[in-house]
């Protein structure tokens, strides 16, 4: 057996393997099933394609020279539209499929065997360079928000190379002198250096992806500790940790922080009345209403039951109590609508803003203090928390 030869045995092998291990994590354990089919597929079609490309000859033939390039291009295709499914990209994949109808085409087009190689090889390295470019852009823009900018890349980097690589080859094979063509081929025994560069990336590729769907695994996992199943708000564990945070940077650095606990009135009725569904609905909507009104690095949890707690960070008193009158105006002007039926939600708050002497488990009881005092003065209004009793709001209603 040739270098080559022996090379593509290998390529096929590793493929059929990762394949089958892709199939399994689609199947019997169900782990991103859509996407860990297509990586299946992706590693198996590219099998079918090395096979072929094994009985190749000099001649013309539409199975050896121009399938096996397609299957492989579809292969890539799908690698892209795994990576999209996995980490629930809003992209549409129509733009990449016409171009791989386009390029499908050309490739038809020119599939006189070794005679058109060259247009073969540019249009299979250009496409593949377009979908590496993809999927690299792809996993960065996915990671970067949670992992930062410097990990994504570190993850889109293998993707990257491979982009590197085919770009590098349609250069060179638009420009290399004809004779050096052999060298970026697959046939020659220079070609076995392409072959390699083969293995790597689909060693490279499929250890990437694993990566890939663990960060996504993990993100999820973190996601169902982190949050309330109903409404997708930071649950209680997660806004007990949020506030221990603030607070360790109001102790380290001073910089302050308030909290606003809220309370919606009368909410049994809305379930006595309407039923649980039309609460759930109903504290879906309340969180909506609330998340409107905040900025990004406010935080927003469901502390559980109809009770919601907002951390504000870098807010004084004077600011927690207009936005907690900002929240409780919103929730007037925008009712609950249940079956065409529009309800009133409204709540009382409790305010507070952190002080020197304030632990984290002080400041919220005493946001659940002067939130029952806000019950107590009738509802639908806030109170401060200032000293030892709550501070009757300036303008409550
Ligand atoms: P108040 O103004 O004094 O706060 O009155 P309230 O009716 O809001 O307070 P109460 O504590 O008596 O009742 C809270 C209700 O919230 C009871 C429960 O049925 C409802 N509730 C709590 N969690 C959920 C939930 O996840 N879904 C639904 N549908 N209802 C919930
Ligand atoms: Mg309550
Ligand atoms: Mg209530």
């Amino acid at each position: 057996m040739t270098e080559p030869q022996l090379l593509l045995s290998f390529i096929a092998l590793l493929t059929a393997v990762a394949g089958a291990a892709w199939f399994m994590l689609a199947y019997p354990l169900r782990v991103s099933s859509k996407a860990s089919l297509s990586f299946a597929l992706t590693n198996w079609l590219v099998l079918l394609g090395v096979l072929l490309l094994k009985f190749r000859t000099e001649a013309p033939s539409l199975v050896h020279w121009f399938l096996a390039d397609a299957l492989v291009l579809l292969a890539f295709t799908l690698l892209h539209i795994g990576i999209v499914r996995l980490f629930w990209l809003a992209q549409r994949t129509i733009p990449v499929v016409i171009l791989l109808l386009v390029s499908l085409l050309l490739l038809l087009m020119y599939q006189q065997g070794a005679e058109t190689e060259l247009a073969q090889g540019i249009i299979f390295s250009s496409y593949a360079f377009i979908l590496f470019s993809l999927c690299s852009r792809d996993i960065f823009l996915a990671l970067r928000e949670n992992y930062g900018r410097i990990n994504a890349l570190l993850m889109a980097m293998p993707a990257l190379l491979m982009a590197l690589l085919f770009v590098t080859r349609t250069i060179l094979l638009l420009v290399a002198p004809v004779d050096d063509h052999r060298y970026v081929g697959i046939q020659s025994g220079e070609g076995s250096m392409m072959l390699w560069a083969f293995v790597a990336l689909t060693l490279t590729i499929n250890i990437n992806i694993i990566g890939c769907a663990m960060v996504r695994l993990i993100s999820r996992i973190r996601y169902l500790a982190e949050r309330d199943q109903l409404t997708g708000l930071w649950n209680r564990r997660a806004m007990l940790k949020n506030l221990d945070q603030s607070h360790q940077s109001w102790l380290r650095h001073q910089f302050p922080y308030s909290l606003i606990w809220l309370d919606l009135d009368h909410f049994k009725k809305v379930n006595d009345r309407y039923g649980h569904d039309a609460g759930d609905a109903a504290l879906k909507h309340c969180s909506h209403v609330l998340q409107q009104q905040l900025r990004d690095e406010d935080l927003l949890g469901r502390h559980g039951g109809e009770e919601f707690l907002i951390i504000l960070p870098g807010i004084q008193q004077e600011g927690a109590s207009s936005a907690a009158e900002r929240l409780r105006l919103a929730l007037l002007e925008q009712p609950f609508i249940w079956q065409s039926e529009s309800m009133l939600l409204t709540a009382s708050f409790g305010v507070i803003t952190v002080q020197p002497e304030s632990t984290p488990q002080q400041m919220l009881q005493q946001a659940d203090a002067a939130m029952y005092q806000a019950k107590e003065a009738g509802r639908n209004c806030w109170r401060q928390y200032s000293g030892s009793a709550a501070h009757p709001a300036e303008a409550p209603p």
